[in-house]
């Protein structure tokens, strides 16, 4: 993130600002669990992969994530674990329950065919969420 120095409220806004958008908490709860790839988030937020590229975009940009190479998959976790217990924080202000918080993180999934959730399938297997399997 940008540093803006002796601007702390501009700072904090930058933060929020980033973190302002629904898909964007999401994908922080999903991956403060487990790290994902762009397919895995794809079949579990239901947006399309270019909108979730450019939301992964933002927030590495403002360094609130890393990427993992692991062949032809890249994983994406947080590089600032702190993010999660910021919105645990935000939620606790809203008073938002324990139970609907977890249906954020603890999705399952079953139309993904990335290595985490299809380990059986070979490392060829391209990750196409919601459509058959498809290999190389
Ligand atoms: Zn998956």
């Amino acid at each position: 993130m940008n540093k803006l120095l002796n601007n702390p409220d501009k700072e904090i806004s930058q933060l929020l600002s980033i973190l302002g958008q629904s898909a964007r908490v999401q994908i922080v709860f999903i991956i403060a669990e487990q790290e994902a790839c762009v397919c895995h988030l794809e079949a579990l937020l239901d947006i399309r992969q270019a909108r979730i590229s450019q939301h992964l975009m933002a927030l590495r940009k403002a360094g609130f994530v890393t990427t993992r190479r692991d062949g032809r998959h890249v994983y994406y976790r947080l590089a600032k674990p702190e993010l999660i217990h910021f919105l645990l924080q935000a939620a606790e202000i809203l008073q938002i329950t324990t139970e609907s918080l977890q249906k954020l993180s603890s999705r399952t999934e079953t139309n993904c065919t990335c290595p985490r959730c299809k380990p059986e399938l070979d490392a060829k297997t391209v990750c196409r969420p919601n459509s058959p399997i498809i290999k190389n």
